[in-house]
């Protein structure tokens, strides 16, 4: 146990020991077994990151862009020869299929190949004669350094939304991953390094609540990027707009997905089941609620429902599982306390798989609960485990309500045959990211990340031009030349 590899942060280009911090485990959700030591840093290893960063920034932010955006180009290559690394990283630290992994660390490198088209990104705006004889041109310039906060349910895909957006912008980074999946982080901030990013341009730094507090206390950080749970969002963007810096906190979900009476079953009721309990459910996207308009209640619930039964849930690294352990053993706790809530609340236990009799990991089992009502505590929290609630309704304007009352506004999903249901659905949805027969309406990452509500603190978003937005200052140069 204790031969378990101690992380060290990467800061000036160089892996650097966190001596004296304390320690915490990295255990591997499918066994339990300790995969790693993750330093908590303090706040004298965020200093040491943050004077690298600044001292990185004046000549990082002379490059001219296309040459940072061939670092890009290099970092891309880099990705894509260790995209399975990457996949078994993510399969081994955080618990989700290789499918599933594979699929994020696409959806990472989709983001990088963003961040490469800085040169027509960046470009401002000029207009002649605002007076006779006057120029205006408006610039974009970095920001500084930026910090960005990941959670722990992508531990490649969003560190690589933030980080070649904000270098190839020209700013210098530091990234504080979640404590519960450092090691993915640690592959990314090597390929930094092997694609030639300047040192100090991009640092790691490990750590957990102390490392982000001193993080956005920090007078030497201009701007952070959050990703994480409702609570800990807040708290990022109240403390670090107080701090003067800019900031985009991405926070939790509670997604409504409607069936209208005319859906597709055949092809609707995988697309929620992948919804639903794909990733075990720790996905800012999943379906945690279907509104069923009834008549399809009956029916849909009798499919859901075996589906359910047949998942089959394992190791995240054996072929035949379909849903994988949560990230800890408290998180499991605190699902198991959801469900026992929902049946204490009255709710009806649809389906409700089994967890694998061997493996000491960390196991919910799948459970699909019917005649849910809109106030039970199932239906608004957000519960991130495998747990889907039915609410059934008698018509889509009901369904539309449901859904508009909840206090979270990630995503949400219409199924059905009918144009204009699904038109008059996304225009009255409250909810940034809206799906139409699509269970996980994850836009790509040349437009952005959209959360609505309580779904997002903040005002410019992440990736597609918000990210481009959100990483540069504007600048308005006025000229007269005598
Ligand atoms: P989390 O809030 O526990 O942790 C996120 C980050 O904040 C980590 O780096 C962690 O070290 C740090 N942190 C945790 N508690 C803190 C505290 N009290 N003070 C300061 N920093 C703290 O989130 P998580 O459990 O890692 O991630 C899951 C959550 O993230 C879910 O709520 C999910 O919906 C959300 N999420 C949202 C999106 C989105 O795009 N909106 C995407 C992915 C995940």
């Amino acid at each position: 146990m204790t031969d378990a590899p101690v992380l060290e942060n990467y800061v000036d280009g160089a892996w650097t020991p966190v001596g004296g911090a304390d320690l915490l485990d990295v255990p591997d959700p499918s066994t339990g077994a300790l995969l790693a030591r993750v330093p908590r840093s303090r706040a004298i290893d965020v200093d040491s990151a943050v004077a690298a960063a600044r001292r990185a920034f004046p000549a990082w932010r002379d490059v001219p862009v296309a040459d940072r955006a061939r670092r890009i180009l290099a970092l891309r290559q880099l990705i894509e020869a260790a995209a399975e690394e990457l996949a078994r990283s993510v399969v081994r630290e955080n618990g989700k299929t290789i499918g599933e992994a594979r699929g994020s660390v696409r959806r990472g490198i989709e983001a990088v190949e963003f961040a490469a088209s800085a040169p027509t990104t960046l470009q401002g705006a000029f207009l002649e004669d605002v007076t006779p004889g006057v120029d205006t041109t408006l610039l974009r310039q970095p920001v500084g350094v930026v910090a960005g906060i990941t959670p722990f349910n992508f531990p490649v895909m969003i560190p690589l939304w933030m980080a070649p957006l904000a270098l190839v912008c020209g700013n210098t980074f530091l990234l504080k991953p979640s404590e519960r999946v450092p090691l993915s982080a640690a592959i990314l901030a090597r390929l930094f390094g092997e694609a030639g990013f300047p040192a100090g341009t991009f640092n790691l730094v490990h750590g957990d609540a102390a490392a982000v507090n001193a993080i956005l206390e920090h007078p030497g950080i201009d701007a952070v990027s959050f990703v994480g749970s409702a609570p800990t969002a807040r708290h990022v963007y109240t403390t670090a707009a107080a701090h003067g810096k800019r900031v985009q906190a991405l926070a939790g979900a509670k997604n409504h997905l409607i069936v209208m009476p005319d859906a597709d079953l055949e092809r609707s009721v995988p697309a929620i089941v992948a919804s639903a309990f794909g990733q075990s459910g720790e996905r800012c996207l999943a379906g945690s609620v279907v509104v069923a308009v009834e008549p399809v209640g009956d029916p849909l619930v009798e499919r859901l429902a075996e589906s359910v039964r047949h998942l089959a849930m394992g190791p995240a690294d054996a072929a035949a599982t379909d849903v994988g352990p949560v990230i800890r053993a408290d998180h499991r706790a605190r699902i198991l306390q959801w469900i026992e809530s929902g049946v204490a609340e009255g709710a009806t236990v649809a389906a409700r798989g089994t967890v694998p009799e061997g493996p000491a990991g960390f196991y919910v089992p799948p459970v699909l609960f019917d005649r849910v009502r809109p106030e039970m505590a199932i239906a608004q929290e957000e519960i991130f485990g495998p747990v889907l609630s039915v609410i059934r309704v008698p018509s889509l304007d009901e369904a539309i309500q449901v859904a508009n009352r909840a206090r979270f506004g990630n995503a949400a999903a219409i199924f059905t045959r009918d144009g204009k249901a699904a038109r008059e659905f996304a225009h009255r949805i409250e909810a940034g990211m809206v799906g139409v027969n699509i269970g996980v309406p994850a836009p790509a990452a040349y437009f952005p990340f959209v959360g609505w509500k309580g779904s997002f603190y903040g005002d410019l978003h992440a990736t597609g031009r918000d990210a481009i937005e959100f990483y540069t200052r504007k600048k308005v140069v006025t000229t007269r030349w005598f």
